[in-house]
């Protein structure tokens, strides 16, 4: 893992240039204890970092706003010699952490244009102030397991380590991330994927309605409760808001309050991966395949347009105060990372996760196949046609399971879901 010489790490990177297509990635999360010193050392470096960041953000936009010259990756770390030159303190830092900072940019930068280009509206990568840097990355080497029990990181030492799990594959990268007042290890680790020696013990398909009133129904009409962490614990987290405000910038009092919010967010983030972890887990037994809507969750948490009587010019409810509930509540809910969890642990167990067009699903009947309009406050699905009486959700997830059954026998319309590596930029920050 740690490397002293950098030489053969670009034959390395040389020999994987084909990529393998059965190459996965997959991250591992470990809580780390820092003594105070230490603390005191990593919150130096993402002090730093934070510091080239901004400066590496400087630099582009004045080039640009003065010259029209847009300034490359490479360039900027070119110059990375001549800052530790410069400034002696960064030489405390690894080096490829810096070129990371350097990265970390550049891809902000990249989604920044990627966007325009598609016609959107994205803010320009923004400053990061106070304590908006929370993370660094140790890419390829500077870091190494020891004992079990401690990860050794260049240039801060020993730190204990809680490795509750163990890691398949080999360790890539390794991220140490600030969450409030706890710290993290997130290493990465790349592995070959087997498909023929993972096997399914069932055949069983299901279509899965993810929803608002319950979290999932499944086609067999059995609905997953939502836990709804976040609307229990959102009156605590509005009064902690407002702690916040009440008390005076720079005090103790303060920091305190706000070290409490970030206790609470935490607290939710993990109950909700724990019973999506838990929720997924027990699908991917049960099914061989899994099928979902494949839902543009941006779409859906869009507020809508406001609506106009034509005749009085009066306001009509746009349904934009029960979106706010419904946004809410699919945030909550965390639909997209629900089924990148099934996803990656379906193809691991032999199963696959596949997506069909998410139209009509709710409106068309799983009995007759005629559009029964509805719209969201209805709950109940009755068909004159065929007599069919269900509930809304039930009938979208056998409307779901029925197009995948569809599409296998004309052979076209579904996509099976690859996962998605968690390698990518939205593990990092
Ligand atoms: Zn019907």
């Amino acid at each position: 893992m740690s490397k002293k010489d950098p030489t053969p790490l670009k034959k390395e990177k040389k020999a994987r240039e084909p990529k393998d297509p059965n190459l996965r990635c997959k991250a591992y999360k470990f809580r780390l204890y820092p003594t105070k010193k230490q603390v005191g050392k990593l919150e130096w470096m993402l002090r730093r970092c934070k510091e080239l960041y901004n400066a590496a953000l400087q630099e582009r936009r004045d080039a640009y706003k003065m010259c029209g010259v847009s300034v490359s990756y490479r360039i900027q770390a070119d110059q990375l010699p001549a800052i530790k030159q410069l400034r002696e303190e960064y030489q405390d830092i690894h080096s490829q952490v810096l070129q990371d900072v350097l990265k970390r940019l550049d891809k902000a930068f990249a989604a920044f244009f990627r966007r325009m280009m598609n016609g959107e509206t994205p803010g320009y990568p923004r400053w990061k102030n106070g304590d908006r840097y929370h993370s660094i990355t140790y890419p390829q080497g500077g870091f190494e397991i020891l004992h079990g029990n401690r990860l050794h990181l260049s240039k801060i030492g020993h730190i204990k380590i809680k490795l509750h799990r163990e890691m398949k594959g080999k360790v890539k990268t390794c991220t140490i991330k600030r969450e409030g007042e706890q710290w993290y290890a997130v290493l990465t680790c790349e592995y070959l994927h087997d498909a023929a020696m993972t096997f399914h013990s069932s055949e069983q398909e299901v279509g899965v309605d993810l929803g608002v009133k319950v979290f999932a129904m499944l086609s067999t009409g059995e609905a997953i409760e939502n836990p709804r962490h976040l609307r229990l614990e959102e009156r605590k987290i509005a009064s902690a808001h407002r702690t916040i405000h009440r008390r005076k910038k720079g005090s103790h009092r303060r920091h305190r309050a706000k070290k409490a919010l970030s206790r609470l967010y935490r607290k939710v983030r993990n109950r909700r991966r724990d019973f999506q972890h838990k929720t997924s887990r027990r699908l991917v037994e049960q099914y061989q395949i899994m099928v979902f809507e494949d839902l543009q969750i941006k779409n859906l948490t869009a507020t809508p347009k406001p609506k106009q009587d034509e005749e009085t010019g009066a306001y009509l409810s746009n349904g934009a105060a029960a979106k706010a509930g419904l946004s809410k509540s699919i945030l909550d809910a965390g639909w997209g990372g629900f089924v990148q969890l099934c996803a990656s642990k379906a193809e691991e167990a032999g199963g696959t996760v596949v997506k069909v067009a998410p139209h009509f699903t709710t409106q068309v009947c799983s009995g007759c196949g005629i559009v029964v309009p509805k719209d969201l406050s209805v709950r109940w699905h009755s068909c004159l046609g065929c007599g069919a009486e269900l509930d809304r959700d039930h009938n979208a997830a056998l409307n779901i399971l029925h197009r995948y059954q569809q599409s296998k026998q004309i052979g076209a319309g579904s996509v099976p879901q690859v996962p998605v590596s968690l390698c990518g930029e939205e593990l990092i920050l």
